[in-house]
């Protein structure tokens, strides 16, 4: 038995169930919530990622892991909320997103470190709850001098705690093999780490690439296309397809990267997410699970990426 770190305390990896790689509930940045509360409907947000999330709860959903951090404004006390109104475990990230702090540039990565070890081991925020993953991230152009920072931290993080890591990525500059490369060189396990946004090209001979250094692949970006050139939701359902029959079924996650519009978006904003996502976190569910039954997939396969994977990747095994 192996347990984990949720918002609401340990959970069972065996009662993960049905669990999406990589979400939100909201986005936005530091110190926003409490500097700029104007600026954001927290209630109006928390009302909305209730009920989305119920509706997902109704159709199977179980567990998701929220991947925000302190620089994309993490926000635990909603998670707990939300989560106790749902039904759905939420796991909660230590690490950072693009936008590291500023005094963390002039730190050790040792330093950084020992911060998140203390968010996974006693608490975030002195709310008690507890980081269940350690995110880093770096996009188009490659990984700058202080993302390299927090990246060796959080491998240093997950050697000590054996906590996994799950990275916010740029495919298409193959970013996913310098981060590879450098979690390497801090000693981590591969098995504990996760490059997402795999799907945002669809160069199977990058992916394959990365699948033969042993980590897992989040194909985390569905519907897609909201970044110009990046293929969309069929072509994004194509690639899974593909790695299922290249025999890789045994180390993909599907996920959306989703977050509730934030209630003060104005209406045009509103639109243009619900038309590029109408389903939010049931997209898949809706959309690319029938269309991988279609492409021949079995419901066993299917039950292998949603279920056992995640379960899998959060034990270690
Ligand atoms: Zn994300």
């Amino acid at each position: 038995m192996t347990t984990i770190n949720s918002v609401l305390g340990f959970i069972e990896t065996e009662n993960m169930g049905f669990t999406l790689s990589h979400e939100h509930l909201a986005t936005s940045a530091a110190g926003i919530w409490k500097t700029f509360p104007e600026l954001i409907d927290r209630v109006g947000i928390m009302e909305q990622a209730k009920a989305t999330l119920k509706e997902a709860y109704d159709e199977g959903l179980r567990s998701i892991i929220d991947v925000s951090t302190i620089d994309l404004g993490r926000d635990v006390e909603m998670m707990k909320e939300v989560s106790e109104a749902t039904g759905v475990q939420i796991v909660a990230a230590t690490g950072n997103h693009l936008a590291v702090p500023r005094p963390f540039a002039d730190l050790a990565p040792e330093v950084i470190a020992d911060l998140y070890v203390r968010e996974i081991e006693v608490g975030i925020e002195g709310t008690g709850v507890k980081a269940g993953i350690i995110k880093v991230a770096s996009d188009a152009g490659g990984i700058t001098t202080e993302q390299e920072i927090v990246l060796r931290a959080a491998g240093q993080a997950s050697v000590r705690t054996n906590t996994p890591i799950s990275t916010h990525t740029w495919s298409p500059d193959r970013v996913g093999e310098e981060q590879v490369r450098i979690l390497k060189e801090e000693g981590v396990d591969m098995n504990r780490v996760y490059i997402g946004h795999s799907n945002d090209d669809t160069d199977m001979s990058y992916l394959l690439g990365l699948l033969d250094q042993g980590v897992w692949l989040g194909l985390d970006r569905f519907p897609g296309g909201r970044r110009a050139g990046t293929p969309l939701w069929e072509q994004r359902t194509e690639l899974t397809k593909q790695l299922i029959d290249a025999g890789r079924s045994d180390r993909i996650m599907l996920s959306h990267d989703h977050s509730v519009p934030k209630a003060r978006h104005g209406a045009d904003v509103q639109e243009a997410r619900f038309k590029y996502n109408p389903d939010g976190y049931n997209f898949i569910t809706r959309n690319v699970l029938p269309r991988l039954n279609e492409l021949g997939v079995s419901d066993e396969t299917i039950n292998q990426i949603m279920v056992q994977n995640p379960r899998r990747f959060f034990e270690g095994k």
